[in-house]
């Protein structure tokens, strides 16, 4: 385990099948196993910011088929291997690799070295990258149309305009053809300059501008990239979008459409609570 490294990743790329190799195999709960490959399409769930679930799919090992259970971020210092939640240090520390654990549920056929097909449902997984990219959209549609409610300078998003969205996202959940994203509309925003008044007597207000603006750029038909910095699971990776009144750039490790031409619209609804301290963005995507 000692030489495990960084697992190679290409569903960055949009890929859906891969050929690796077995380099590790770890016993988990249940009789189950995590399956560690050289190079994987398979997309894990990354416990640290959980926002694209894991692929759906299965090994293939000499002609066995076996079903993923789940997908996962693990690591290993080289003397403990931890999967998920589990882990105790963030993600690229010194002297860990960070792996994509592949668990299945029996490890009859499974040998160190052995050869293994991942083959990923391509309509799972692009109903998630449809998602991803309807969130980042949305955000981005959001900070526009919240701009004018900061009362002190703040930093800016991926376009420069003031990030509502980084200032204040407590989660986002991506799901097939959407997103749900949710904001902490406390006091700590407010110290930071945020002034909620306007958004809290009327979201759907504020929603029709998000709306009208995510009609626009999803009009443009903009291309959408992933600019790499490595191939591996933990190498930097950012969604680009070259949206007609300023590109966007977001750090984002998930999968994505190749250009807003695949969508034919995304519409969000906004929900505050009650006493005012959260806001919901539910985003939908159609093509
Ligand atoms: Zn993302």
């Amino acid at each position: 385990m000692s030489s495990l490294t960084d697992t190679t990743v290409s569903y960055p790329l949009g890929d859906t099948t891969s050929t690796g190799h077995i380099v590790h195999l770890e016993p988990a709960a249940d009789g189950r196993t995590i399956v560690v490959l050289d190079l994987t399409a398979a997309h894990p769930v990354d416990s640290a910011w959980p926002d694209q679930g894991a692929d759906r799919g299965a090994l293939t090992v000499d002609g066995a088929v076996l079903p993923l259970i789940d997908v996962v971020v693990c690591a290993t210092d080289g003397s403990a291997f931890f999967a998920g939640s589990d882990i105790p240090v963030k993600k690229g520390t010194e002297g860990w690799a960070f792996v994509v654990g592949h668990v299945v549920g029996t490890d009859a056929a499974l040998q160190p070295g052995a050869e293994v097909t991942v083959e990923i449902d391509p309509a799972y997984r692009r109903g998630l990258s449809i998602g991803h990219t309807a969130c980042h959209l949305a955000s981005l549609a959001l900070n526009v149309a919240l701009a004018e409610d900061w009362t002190k300078e703040v930093a800016g998003d991926g376009r420069g305009v003031a990030n509502f969205d980084g200032e204040a996202i407590a989660t986002s959940r991506i799901a097939e053809y959407g997103s749900t994203d949710v904001y902490r509309l406390g006091k700590s925003l407010k110290k930071r300059g945020f002034d909620k008044t306007r958004l809290l007597a009327d979201p759907d207000a504020v929603a029709a501008i998000v709306n009208a603006q995510l009609a626009a750029w999803v009009g443009s038909a903009a291309e959408v990239d992933i600019r790499r910095e490595g191939d591996t699971l933990i190498s930097r990776r950012f969604w680009e979008c070259a949206l007609p009144d300023g590109a966007a750039s977001i750090p984002c490790g998930g999968t994505h459409v190749h250009s807003l031409a695949e969508l034919s619209a995304v519409t969000v609804a906004l929900e505050a609570s009650e006493d005012g301290t959260e806001l919901v963005m539910h985003t939908i995507a159609t093509v």
